[in-house]
């Protein structure tokens, strides 16, 4: 069957899938403190998100990161983590992955692992439970830090996510890095994109994360790493702590040319970039028995890359918010 490749000559090899835009927690980048959620009855059933998934995979995907909202409140999801995981058995898939707040965690990480995932990327943008709190408007710290232990525990290699806020964590940043270190974990730095509006003030949240290496590197060494995710990140390794620290630059330093992914929300709208307002439906085509087609058509449309600017005064703020595509 057709292997994936763009109108650019990039092969699409990673599929984003987000299983249920909602989530226990409205972190104040991401969503609104009174978040409008996508109607329940056009959410895809677990069985149709498997296809959609399998589709894309004899297509030629080799990775698949679940994605939301958060996934692990999605009612079914270890079905579909378990329908996946044949994929990786079978040879079709090389890694089944899973982006989440951590909050629910410890009792997902022992099934996860047997379902054949390896790595979790785990978000946790500070160790202070009162800043936490107001971060997530009311979540608790501790819930995050027993589904890491669980994770350790059932050998599931963790990446921190953590982005970077200039009114909430920029001077907390190496604190969070040294302890991750100090658990064997991996850290992606995040710069805040303008994704949906969240009754926030994003230039006041905005940091260029340029900025933020000067100034880690002030106090490390921050060593050349050829290490590379699937993902965004470009990595160092920190001199100091031994550990890997990825930075994902949407806004200073565009990575769109090496871009291997495509995203599907959990209403069927395939995305061929974050950080553009375009989709296209495949959820009708998934039902009315032209999915491929749907899919090659989908493809034709993703765009050289994204147009984020925040403050610039150009660019097209997108509308719709991160939970929706998932990161
Ligand atoms: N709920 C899960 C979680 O928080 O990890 C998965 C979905 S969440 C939308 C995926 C990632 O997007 C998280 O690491 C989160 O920190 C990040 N994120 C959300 N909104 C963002 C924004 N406006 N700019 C940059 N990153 C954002
Ligand atoms: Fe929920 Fe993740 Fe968005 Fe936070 S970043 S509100 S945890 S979906």
């Amino acid at each position: 069957m057709k292997r994936l490749t763009d109108n650019f000559g990039r092969r699409i090899d990673y599929l984003r899938l987000s299983v249920t835009d909602r989530c226990n927690l409205r972190c104040v980048y991401c969503m609104p403190k009174r978040m409008r959620f996508l109607p329940k009855r056009d959410v895809l059933s677990i069985e149709e998100l498997e296809a959609l998934a399998s589709a894309f995979i004899r297509r030629g995907v080799r990775a698949v990161r679940i994605t939301g909202g958060e996934p692990l409140m999605r009612g079914g999801v270890m079905r579909l983590f378990r329908a996946l995981s044949r994929h990786l058995r079978r040879g079709d898939l090389d890694e089944i992955a899973l982006t989440t707040n951590g909050s629910r965690l410890a009792s997902f990480a022992g099934a996860l692992r047997d379902c054949g995932v390896e790595r979790v990327n785990v978000s946790l943008d500070t160790l202070k439970p009162d800043i936490f709190s107001a971060l997530t408007r009311g979540g608790l710290l501790s819930e995050v830090l027993s589904g890491l232990e669980a994770a350790d525990k059932a050998g599931l290699r963790v990446k921190i996510n953590l982005v970077v806020l200039g009114d909430a964590n920029l001077d907390e940043v190496p604190e969070v890095i040294m302890w991750a270190h100090g658990r064997g974990y991996a850290v992606s730095l995040i710069e805040v994109m303008p994704l949906g509006d969240v009754g926030e003030d994003r230039l006041a949240q905005y940091v260029p994360l340029d900025f933020v290496r000067r100034r880690l590197s002030e106090r490390w060494v921050l060593e050349a790493e050829g290490y590379r995710s699937l993902g965004p990140s470009r990595y160092v390794r920190v001199r100091e702590t031994g550990g890997l620290l990825g930075f994902i630059t949407p806004l200073t330093e565009n990575f769109c040319a090496s871009c291997n992914r495509v995203r599907v929300s959990c209403v069927g709208e395939f995305f061929g970039c974050l950080g553009r307002g375009v989709s296209v439906d495949l959820r009708g085509a998934l039902r009315g028995g032209f999915l491929d087609e749907a899919i090659d058509r989908a493809l034709l449309g993703k765009m050289w890359g994204h147009d984020f600017r925040i403050g610039g005064g150009v660019g097209v703020p997108v509308a719709r918010h991160m939970s929706v595509t998932g990161g």
